[in-house]
């Protein structure tokens, strides 16, 4: 039995810490308190392995020791502290790691970005670059409760969508492009003869069967813009909605166009 909420925070901030308090601390004291701490992510999730181990570090010192990597916002969650030890963790954290807490409560929530352009080919925007601007930007709505309810930023660098922001955000930015699909067409019968694998190989594993560009592209197309003539596919861009099913499926034959 958990109180969830709650006034609980570190001097100056009014969110990035969730209070938990037991409804019953006489039968379990060693969790009368169970806080969790919120810490905002780096851009892309990209961490030094001394980082992590300085984070955990911390953590044995100051609560349970249990994180989740990470919450569905994107936060490092640290679970499990009482409040007098919110302070020192809250110092240390930002005074020796150089590490900030993210947002809870009716805040701006931490902005996320998927890896973009430090790794995805598929990138059509520099998703980390815009994640740190809105990130620096907006420390104070953040930091500091100002709205009525939460409110989420997340960036993909693509439709893949891969932070999910159309699901799990308020403000969902995806690069696209603006011109036409690029195609190769001789890599577009190598996957025809079968000498490349479709998905880059993803579904091996399992026989398939022959792979069928009918069947698993052009037929699954959501607006039907693909077709092939004669041995050439052609795609009538007008009317692609981006939803990368072709370009997941065949990626050494497609490319997103170069407006991006
Ligand atoms: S959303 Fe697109 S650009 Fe970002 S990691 Fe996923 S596939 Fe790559
Ligand atoms: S991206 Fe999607 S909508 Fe566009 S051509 Fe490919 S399958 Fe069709």
């Amino acid at each position: 039995h958990w109180k969830h909420g709650g006034i609980v925070g570190v001097f100056g901030y009014g969110g990035g810490i969730v209070g938990r308090y037991s409804d019953v601390p006489d039968k379990y004291p060693g969790v009368a308190h169970f806080h969790t701490v919120r810490l905002n992510q780096p851009s892309g999730m990209y961490y030094s392995t001394s980082k992590l181990r300085a984070i955990c570090d911390l953590w044995q010192k100051y609560g349970s020791g249990m994180t989740n990597m990470h919450g569905s916002t994107g936060d490092l969650v640290l679970l499990g502290t009482t409040t007098p030890n919110l302070e020192p963790l809250f110092y240390d954290l930002t005074h020796n790691l150089n590490q900030d807490l993210g947002g809870s409560g009716s805040n701006l929530r931490t902005p996320s970005c998927c890896l973009g352009k430090s790794r995805c080919e598929w990138a059509c925007i520099d998703t980390q670059a815009i994640c740190y601007a809105l990130t620096m930007r907006y420390q104070d709505e953040i930091h500091r409760p100002a709205f009525p309810y939460k409110f989420k930023f997340k960036f993909s660098g693509c439709p893949n969508d891969c932070v999910a922001s159309i699901a799990r955000s308020d403000l969902s930015v995806i690069g696209t492009w603006r011109d036409d699909i690029r195609i190769d067409q001789a890599a577009v019968k190598k996957y025809v003869s079968g000498e490349y694998k479709p998905n880059a190989g993803a579904h091996a594993g399992k026989d398939w069967g022959k792979f069928d560009i009918n069947k698993e592209v052009i037929n699954l197309c959501p607006t039907g813009c693909m077709k092939m003539d004669g041995d050439t596919l052609k795609i009538n861009n007008a009317e692609c909605t981006r939803c990368m099913h072709c370009l997941n499926v065949m990626p050494r034959a497609l490319r997103p166009g170069k407006k991006q």
